[in-house]
């Protein structure tokens, strides 16, 4: 059984009296071992190394339901952010994820106001 360091969470063998990683002094061997807090701990993902949203289903689904040039732009913009993620330019990126998302707010929006207008003037006609 290890014994880990409370400095560090570097695990020692039982039977050393200083940490080999940082030499701060170590519990007995038979001591309650405290189980690498360190060890267990999911280190969190920077935001810069995480994708940003392609939105590919909302410009999908635009596409299939109204304001087709708008949903095809979001297909667009949203592969361009994509592929600026894989060369690591993370603020292109960020930015075309951005406009990916304007781009198909505007063509909901836009959609939504479409059919109202096909839906009121079908029962004004
Ligand atoms: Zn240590």
């Amino acid at each position: 059984m290890k014994i880990y360091c409370q400095e560090c969470g570097a695990g020692n063998s039982p039977e050393s009296k200083r940490c080999r990683i940082c030499n701060a002094s170590l519990p007995a061997a038979d001591a309650k071992p405290d189980y690498g807090k360190f060890d267990f701990e999911a280190k969190p993902v920077a935001a810069k190394e995480q994708q940003p949203p392609m939105y590919l289903l909302w410009s999908l689904a635009l596409t299939f339901c109204c304001c087709t040039p708008l949903a095809i732009l979001g297909i667009i913009f949203g592969i361009q952010s994509a592929s600026a993620f894989k060369k690591k330019d993370y603020d292109r990126a960020e930015r075309k994820s951005e406009t990916t998302r304007k781009v198909l707010v505007w063509g909901t929006v836009l959609g939504f106001v479409m059919w109202i207008v096909i839906f009121v003037s079908g029962i004004l006609d």
